[in-house]
């Protein structure tokens, strides 16, 4: 059985000039520096907001390395890129913050368009939309803990009747929908309408995916109680697993109100997890299909490995692998060449409003997270194999 091999960086870095790339060094560069991650994206929304001209700056800098656009539109020339390569993009319309009825009803129309975008351009193979871009965060926590007034109860239906809008537009345009996962305290009650609407939609093909995070101690278990249910009833299931966002979040929040943290005690039991639910859902792929949104080479690999063992076609619909813009290109592009079935998020929005995106991205590259080797090594290893030919 052959690997999948992730060190070519030619074929990685191929679609990135040799004046991108030392820029995406210098960036990743900058990221070690702490109080840069720490105070950057706050100064920097600081600055936007008294009207300092230092959009052109981010634009080109942070904004050009992680996200497509300011809008669809503009998502063009980042989506063809990808495409050349065989890589498909997820317009993920990334704007966070604000909470007021207008807002979600913006977003709604906004995240419309990405789902008939997807209709309309075999370059966007999904959608994708948060449930907090659409309501309330507070009712969704007052819902999954069961505690609505009459005045939220209406909220709720309004945001529920948001959710169950934009999944029909995509059943009736053909569109693979996921939906993102969030804090364990408003999940419950996303898991819950949306295994209602997948157990709606997703009869003969699967449309709508929910998203399991396998740092949560309780998911393995969900995972194989839906599935149960989704046999016995004769439905399908879409998953994007992924490892989880939140950890930091999600302790601190356990400590301080001294309930037992929902988040694995370690990274090696979070591995444990993600590959035992790569492997479920690979095994049960009759009524599961999987989109595996991660970096991590192994994890990666474990599915191109189960996949080969059992004949399975490289660009089986069923399978997905998923990363985010400007990361991880190493996977994304030699997986593609050897031609899986690849995605990549193409986060969008007002330069603004895409921040605190791009304050996680830059934490997430940080030597404080200890990963700003992985991307940077990438890099500079191409430049060395560019600088010899
Ligand atoms: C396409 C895509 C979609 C995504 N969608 C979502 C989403 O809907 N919701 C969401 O929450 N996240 C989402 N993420 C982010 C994801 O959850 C991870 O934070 C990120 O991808 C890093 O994990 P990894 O598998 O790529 O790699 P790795 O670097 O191997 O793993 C890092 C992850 O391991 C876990 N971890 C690290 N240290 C520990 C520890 N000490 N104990 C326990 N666990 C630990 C954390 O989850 C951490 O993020 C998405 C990521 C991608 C690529």
């Amino acid at each position: 059985m052959t690997k999948v091999s992730f060190d070519n960086t030619e074929v990685a870095f191929k679609h990135k000039s040799d004046a991108e790339l030392k820029q995406a060094k210098w960036l990743f560069s900058l990221f070690n520096h702490n109080w840069i991650v720490k105070f950057g994206p706050g100064l920097t929304a600081f600055g936007l907001k008294i009207g300092l001209p230092i959009k052109p700056l981010v634009k080109k800098t942070i904004f050009h390395q992680f996200c497509g656009g300011e809008t669809i539109q503009e998502c063009s020339d980042s989506g063809d890129q990808l495409y050349q390569s065989g890589i498909g993009s997820i317009l993920d319309y990334s704007v966070e913050g604000v909470e007021d009825e207008a807002t979600f009803q913006h977003n709604l129309e906004e995240i419309k368009r990405t789902i008939i975008a997807a209709k309309v351009d075999v370059k966007f193979p999904f959608a994708v939309f948060k449930c907090t871009g659409i309501g309330r965060f507070d009712i969704l926590e007052k819902a999954s803990k069961g505690q609505l007034s009459a005045e939220d109860q209406s909220k709720f239906e309004r945001l529920k009747g948001r959710l169950s809008e934009l999944c029909q537009l995509a059943v009736d345009n053909k569109v693979r929908l996921l939906i993102d996962a969030e804090e364990t305290w408003i999940q419950n009650i996303i898991d819950e309408i949306v295994f209602e609407l997948m157990r709606k939609h997703n009869t003969t093909k699967v449309w709508i995916y929910n998203t399991l995070q396998m740092y949560r101690t309780d998911r393995l278990t969900y995972l194989e109680k839906t599935i149960a249910t989704a046999k016995a009833e004769g439905f399908q299931l879409g998953y994007k697993l992924v490892r989880g966002a939140y950890m930091e979040k999600e302790r601190e929040r356990a400590e301080e109100m001294g309930y037992r943290s929902p988040i694995q005690p370690d990274k090696e039991s979070t591995d444990r997890d993600f590959d035992a639910a790569l492997t479920m859902c690979f095994e049960n792929r009759d009524v599961v299909a999987t989109c595996l949104g991660t970096h991590n080479e192994a994890s990666s690999q474990l599915l191109s490995e189960l996949m080969a063992k059992e004949g399975v076609a490289l660009d089986d619909e069923r399978f997905w692998f998923a990363q985010l813009y400007g990361m991880s290109d190493n996977i994304s592009f030699n997986l593609a060449n050897a031609g899986y079935n690849v995605a990549k998020y193409l986060p969008y929005g007002p330069v603004k409003a895409v921040l605190p995106y791009l304050g996680r991205r830059a934490q997430e590259n940080s030597s404080v997270a200890g990963q700003v080797g992985r991307e940077m090594s990438l890099i500079v290893k191409e430049l060395e194999r560019r600088s010899r030919i």
